[in-house]
């Protein structure tokens, strides 16, 4: 059966995945080798060394790229592997353009190991398309998209802004951080995007036991391109990984239901809250965004910030660290709650100044919610909010 017609729910239990031919194995087996036997030399079965090929990680490959309806996916060792790939695609003297709110770790491989290759990159509000054009000219290789952000849940219209670059010149490469998202509730590929990217470790993997990234595209030459340097800087992941992520991705569609589920009532209990400053959901209809998230989003995802009134770094310290449910933990899309402080965590890598400009305050705090039962979490909240 062709599985581009199935459903979500049955590519992400079905897709990629076939019974092992040798034993009849119905879950794919962990194929733990570095190397394989030739009959003669060049004359094997497909795979030579596993860095290059191993059995375990193409049926995650098909099925990460069944997810997102595309052709091809590239599994790498982290999502910084896989973002350091695309970025490897380009030349000294080409630029970028990118968003002014990314992750921490994006925003410095950009400007502490890339720019030092003679890449330039503009952060800039991609909140508004049309600032694109302030920007490109023709040393413009890629537009990198972060949407929803990390940590302030801005929109970015993924429609407009690829549009708007291609307008300019069709062959800037435009690329996705489709992480917070997943495949589940956005597919970028159906707006021209020519790659997107995600962070593994967070809702595919699902279950906080694996670090892994991925890129999908359409592309044939990009695909050719990203494979090469794949498999020559090396940054693959291992065959168990490998296992634990497919295993993770046939309940990522019920994870997101309930992922989704838990964060609506939990950004609803925050933004009424009298010690809540503000409160960062594109499910709020009074998020600035909230008509474009609906368009390109299937729901709101259960990845929530707010900002503590009136607290100083230390009252927001105590506060983090006084839940029950919740762990005080970098990271997120694991079936358990997190509370991640950004300015001190995530994000402590970006220069203060940069961060306060984009939200990132010492008050802020985010949330992932995970698949608790949603009164055990508000409990939570509201015994950790009492105490302060
Ligand atoms: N992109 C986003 C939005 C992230 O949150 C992260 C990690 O937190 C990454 C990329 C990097 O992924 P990894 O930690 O798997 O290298």
């Amino acid at each position: 059966m062709d599985n581009q017609h199935w459903g979500f729910g049955t590519k992400a239990i079905h897709a990629g995945v076939e019974p092992d031919t040798s034993t009849g194995a119905i879950m794919t087996p962990i194929f733990q080798t570095s190397t394989y036997v030739q009959e003669y030399p060049g004359k094997h079965k497909g795979y030579a060394y596993a860095r290059g090929k191993n059995p375990t990680r193409d049926a995650l490959q098909k099925s990460i790229a069944a997810l997102e309806n595309g052709k091809y996916c590239l599994c790498f060792s982290s999502g910084m592997g896989a973002i350091d790939a695309v970025v490897k695609l380009l030349k000294p003297g080409d630029e970028v353009i990118t968003g002014n709110d990314l992750y921490g770790g994006t925003y410095r491989m950009f400007v502490r190991v890339f720019a030092d290759f003679g890449i330039k990159f503009h952060f800039i509000d991609l909140g508004n398309p049309k600032n694109i054009l302030n920007y490109v000219n023709d040393k413009t290789k890629l537009l990198w998209i972060e949407t929803p952000t990390n940590p302030t849940m801005q929109i970015v219209d993924i429609e407009e802004c690829t549009q708007t670059v291609k307008s300019k010149n069709k062959n800037i490469i435009v690329a996705i951080d489709n992480t917070f998202a997943s495949p589940y509730l956005q597919n970028p590929l159906k707006y021209n995007v020519d790659i997107v990217m995600h962070s593994v470790t967070k809702y595919l993997g699902g279950h906080s036991d694996v670090v892994m990234g991925a890129l999908v595209t359409n592309d044939d030459t990009l695909f050719e391109k990203l494979s090469f340097i794949h498999n020559s800087c090396g940054a693959t992941p291992g065959p168990m990984d490998s296992f634990l992520v497919l295993r993770g991705i046939k309940t990522l569609h019920l994870r997101m239901e309930r992922h989704c589920f838990n964060g609506k009532r939990i950004a609803e209990f925050l933004a009424k809250h009298p010690k809540i400053e503000k409160v960062y959901w594109p499910g709020l209809s009074n998020h600035p965004n909230h008509h474009i998230a609906k368009k390109q989003m299937k729901d709101f995802g259960g990845m929530v910030s707010f900002v503590l009134k009136n607290a100083s770094l230390e009252k927001t310290f105590q506060f983090a660290s006084s839940f029950k449910v919740f762990s005080l933990a970098e990271s997120l899309g694991g079936v358990e709650s997190l509370i991640n402080h950004p300015a001190t965590m995530t994000h402590a890598s970006i220069p203060k100044e940069e961060r306060e400009k984009a939200g990132v305050v010492d008050a802020l705090l985010r949330l992932s919610i995970g698949v608790e039962d949603i009164n055990d979490l508000l409990t939570d909240l509201e015994q950790a909010l009492e105490k302060i």
